[in-house]
């Protein structure tokens, strides 16, 4: 029997310059506490880490708080595409949706193709089109809009760049991360007692991005890979660095080829070859041991874990 465990991340980034506002970490900390718990309890009940992973993202795209789902980004052309993928260890079927702007669950439609179709990975119309014929009503486009993600275009319009890690403008939120320099992407990383490892990932991208395009979330081997030989991985970040270095499979090779632990494996991708690239941002990953890592070098990651039966363990900032 294995030590069944959950992990979770909301995004990495920059610490926000505005004043902190209490409050507002408090929403975050709380959000991911229970996260984790939902997962915790599905993997309790003898639930599987393929079941775990789907909710926890499932429950993390409901949440306007990290930016994917509801509270997605916004594209250049002012629309939202939103990424996601799912990859189980025990078979290492996965299941993978891009560009799609009517499907309130990405994680779920991506978990339906992993299911249901011989493919691995549908975009825009035809992944709108396979959601349908499995019963997923679409959302009219503006579903995923606020306020906020709306302003943080106007900004990244202004300062013709993709929101990543620009200077940051002014940003009237007060949460712990600049929403203006942090990676909105969610995902999850579990391993249940059945010794089976599963990985998911959901996102809007990045805010401003070109309509059509896409990043690592939704590419097996760059941002979500899960292995029962070794390790389940799910990434935040620089999408095109990931990719380039399919950063997620590359854990799993370093321990894999390399004899790497979880930590060495994860450390080297994250703060040398992710880095080296001018990427930034994190992992979180689980090995068949129920071994968790958590690696980023941004300054802060919203993130969280809790083996069955201990209380939730979330942080954001670096050193805690
Ligand atoms: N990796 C995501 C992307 O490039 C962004 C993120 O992590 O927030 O689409």
């Amino acid at each position: 029997m294995s030590r069944a465990a959950i992990v979770i991340h909301g995004g990495a980034g920059a610490i926000a310059r505005a004043s902190l506002s209490a409050e507002k970490e408090r929403l975050y900390i709380e959000a991911l506490s229970d996260i984790v718990a939902s997962g915790q309890a599905i993997l309790a009940q003898d639930g599987s880490a393929l079941d775990a992973v789907t909710e926890a993202v499932r429950l993390l795209e409901e949440c306007p708080l990290f930016n994917a789902g509801k509270g997605a980004v916004f594209t250049h052309q002012g629309t939202h595409e939103l990424d996601a993928c799912v990859m189980d260890g025990r078979s290492l079927e996965a299941g993978a949706v891009a560009g799609v702007r009517q499907v309130r669950n990405p994680v779920l439609v991506a978990r339906a193709v992993l299911e249901k179709s011989p493919h691995v990975l549908f975009i825009g119309e035809g992944a709108e089109r396979f959601a349908v014929e499995q019963g997923f009503a679409p959302v009219p486009p503006d579903f995923f809009s606020t306020p906020e993600r709306y302003e943080q275009l106007q900004r990244a319009l202004k300062m013709q760049q993709t929101m990543l890690d620009h200077d940051g403008a002014a940003q009237a939120s007060d949460d712990p991360l600049d929403p203006d320099r942090k990676f909105g992407t969610v995902g999850a990383v579990a391993l249940d007692r059945h010794g089976n490892l599963a990985a998911a990932t959901s996102t809007g991208g990045m805010t401003n991005k070109q309509a059509g395009r896409v990043g690592d979330s939704p590419i097996v081997g760059a941002g979500c890979y899960a292995n029962n030989a070794n390790v389940a991985v799910s990434c935040t970040g620089s999408g095109e660095v990931f990719m380039r270095t399919l950063a997620a499979y590359d854990i799993a090779a370093l321990m894999e080829y390399g004899g790497l632990s979880l930590k060495q494996a994860s450390e080297r991708v994250v703060m040398e070859k992710i880095s080296v690239l001018g990427g930034s941002g994190g992992v979180i990953a689980i090995d068949r041991e129920g071994n968790i890592a958590l690696p980023f070098n941004s300054e802060g990651m919203y993130r969280g874990f809790g083996y069955v039966g201990d209380a939730p363990n979330v942080g954001i900032y670096r050193e805690e």
